[in-house]
């Protein structure tokens, strides 16, 4: 097959959108996926010698282009997902995971690496081309590679369960859920929702064949009702019914053959299973292999401190709550389920502002120059309008270029939602950047978001979550951009530990928050004027409303989740509910009822894939306020010094070695939880 025939099979230079049809992707996979094959057969033959050239280096070249063919089709399924493209991808999603779980289970593959790793040429490789390697090793281990064959059976056995009791935890929650409806026929037992709740609500029981208004447990249902009815008898029922959901009572509509207890126990003991199989101490150790944090001790302490400092604020957060609920609300006897009412009315009777008015500010001009220039500045390049076959007409293509105007990278530009664009914002790559015979191949990237499109001929406005937004997946096209890798294991993304992967994007958010930026990236749609201090000012405060008691509620999930895979035994004589209670005592300021089954439905550890890994959202707030803090201490948002410095040892940086490396190498010593304080208004400073 051609490139003639197969525009897909096209990698001399940009994806060409402007040829590429559905029925490219079977052809063109298929062949990529036989040619993979075959490749992968010739580098692990015996003859082969296990040299960077000949096995490694020729393995990841070598299977880029069905990386670069197969991410075309992916991405077009997201942004252009007609029926014909979903068919298309569906059609191939399975040879292509089948492909992904040989090349995961090839012993031979490990074989080679290990035996560069023994042999003479690797002290001789450069950085990146080590940590490749070294990667490679690793993820084999901790797959089970290395076990004796006698004991392999028996991981398989522990991994096949382990995956079928996450999808049971994750199934009676939803059973669960979904078994509770609350139906409410008389209108004013419903006052203080907003209107589209109720209309929901409405549709929902026409729906189900009753009258009246029908509630469930689901977060667009539950949400509002916690946050809005002032009725408090309703509140309480669902907040009951949404705390017992997959646990031991069944006064709810929660069956007995759904409760998770069990099923948490089960997947405790396999994981501590396989942690010692695998020669750790716990499953923590495991989970912690290929992330940034060291040690459970090091998470924990880091945890600990961050709660010691949260503490106090997230005491005086509960404090005001309270007083607010007696004084204003005439509610003395203070509850959990009414926690989220009392807040929201906090919310608008001290710190309120209109969303809708701060949105008049942003016009998408403004912003999107307001984005550049921060690049600019902060990394001493030129964005510059470029041109490239696209998948739809409103899509912008972009270059960045060094100010000798020298070719960093390029990326496309694809902003507004579409019926057939999948929701959210992301980044991801059309190519990464490597050394490519005597020159470097340019690294490309998507930024994909979901805004209104502008309407009658004004430009569109954004909110201020919608810039955040905006600046956030930015982050994450210039780490993929501006990196200087060489090798497509390490280069950009690549390899980047994930607990430290949100390092650059969230980094980027804090200059949403800068008066000197956003003065100059806010016009009215209407009079131009820029946004008024006062409004700022206004957003500052919200920004910070109850900050200490969210951070301690993070905090008190982060600690539970670390400690329940370090030295918990679902044996012994203490159970989850015991834990989860003690480290509630340690950090926590509102304790919840002692029927309250919060770990019977924490999906994110039983169902999904952050066992003791809950602590990566903080510690990567952490990192990025901290790394942000330094262009604080030089004074200067833009400090052109500290910028290089960003470049040079965290973003150019990508995977190519150890991320705490990276930021110690930035920052000049460890990571510390104090910027991230002071940000959120904990700290004076
Ligand atoms: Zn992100």
């Amino acid at each position: 097959m051609t490139i003639a025939q197969n525009p897909l099979l096209d990698f001399s230079d940009l994806p060409r959108f402007d040829l590429i049809q559905p029925d490219h992707v079977k052809p063109a996979i298929e062949t990529l996926l036989t040619d993979g094959r075959a490749l992968i057969e010739r580098l692990t033959a015996e003859s082969t010698p296990a040299t960077w050239a000949d096995f490694a280096g020729a393995l990841s070249v070598g299977l880029e282009p069905f990386g670069r063919a197969w991410g075309v089709v992916g991405h077009l399924h997201s942004v252009n997902d007609v029926p014909a493209w979903r068919e298309a991808y569906n059609e191939m999603l399975p040879e292509v995971s089948r492909f992904f779980s040989e090349l995961g289970q090839n012993l031979k593959l490990f074989d080679k690496y290990r035996a560069l790793k023994a042999g003479p040429e690797y002290e001789t490789l450069s950085r990146e081309q080590k940590k490749i390697v070294d990667n490679e090793i690793r993820d084999f281990r901790l797959s089970g590679a290395e076990l004796p064959e006698e004991q392999k059976p028996r991981y398989q056995a522990i991994m096949e369960e382990l995956s079928q009791l996450s999808a049971k935890f994750s199934e009676n929650l939803l059973d669960a859920t979904n078994a509770f409806a609350e139906i409410i026929t008389d209108e004013a037992q419903l006052a203080g929702l907003p209107d589209y709740a109720k209309e929901a609500a409405r549709e929902a029981a026409q729906k189900a064949g009753v009258d009246g208004w029908k509630f469930t447990l689901h977060a667009p249902s539950y949400g509002p009702v916690m946050q809005y009815a002032d009725n408090r008898a309703l509140r309480a029922r669902l907040y009951r019914a949404y705390a017992t959901r997959a646990a031991e009572f069944t006064d709810g509509s929660s069956k007995p053959e759904w409760d998770n207890t069990p099923i948490m126990n089960r997947i405790l003991e396999l994981r501590a299973e396989d942690a010692q199989m695998l020669g750790f101490n716990n499953f923590a150790e495991v989970s912690l292999q290929p992330k940034m944090a060291d040690t459970p001790e090091q998470v924990q302490a880091f945890l600990r401190d961050m709660a010691a400092k949260a503490k106090p604020y997230a005491a005086k957060d509960i404090a005001e709550l309270k007083a607010f609920a007696r004084d204003e609300l005439g509610l003395a006897d203070f509850q959990p389920w009414d926690a989220a009412y009392v807040s929201e009315k906090l919310l608008q009777a001290r710190y309120a502002f209109s969303e809708q008015e701060v949105k008049q500010y942003f016009t998408e001009p403004k912003v999107i120059a307001g984005l550049f220039k921060v690049i600019e500045s902060l990394f001493t390049v030129k964005v510059k309008p470029d041109t490239a076959p696209v998948w739809d007409a409103n899509v912008r293509f972009y270059r960045i270029e060094t100010p000798a105007g020298e070719l960093v990278g390029q990326f496309y530009m694809d902003l507004y939602a579409r019926e057939t664009k999948r929701g959210g914002a992301w980044m991801d790559e059309a190519r990464a950047r490597r050394r490519n015979g005597a020159g470097i191949q340019k690294p490309i990237a998507y930024l994909n978001c979901n805004f209104a499109p502008p309407v009658g001929g004004k430009p569109t406005t954004f909110t201020h979550d919608e810039v955040i937004t905006l600046f956030h997946e930015s982050g994450h096209g210039l780490h993929h951009l501006l990196t200087r890798g060489e090798e497509l294991g390490v280069s950009g993304i690549h390899g980047v530990e994930w607990d430290a992967v949100e390092l650059p994007s969230q980094f980027m958010e804090n200059y949403c928050w800068e008066w000197e930026v956003l003065q100059d990236m806010t016009a009215h749609v209407d009079t131009g004027e820029p946004l008024p201090r006062a409004l700022f000012d206004k957003m500052l405060a919200a920004k910070n409303f109850q900050s200490g008691m969210m951070a301690v509620r993070q905090i008190e999930f982060s600690l539970f989740d670390m400690q329940l895979h370090c030295d918990f035994d679902p044996k012994g004589p203490i159970t989850v509910m015991d834990l989860v209670n003690t480290v509630r005592h340690e950090v926590a300021v509102l304790i919840p009822p002692e029927w309250h089954r919060f770990p019977n439905s924490f999906s994110h550890i039983f169902g999904g894939g952050y066992a003791a890994g809950y602590y990566s959202y903080k510690w990567a707030e952490v990192l990025s306020a901290d790394a942000y803090a330094a262009f604080e201490e030089a004074g200067d948002p833009f400090d052109a010094t500290v910028g290089k410095r960003f470049l040079d040892e965290i973003l150019s940086m990508g995977g190519a070695r150890p991320a705490l490396e990276s930021f110690r190498a930035f920052r000049g010593r460890e990571p510390s939880v104090d910027a991230l304080l002071r940000h959120s208004g904990m700290i004076a400073g």
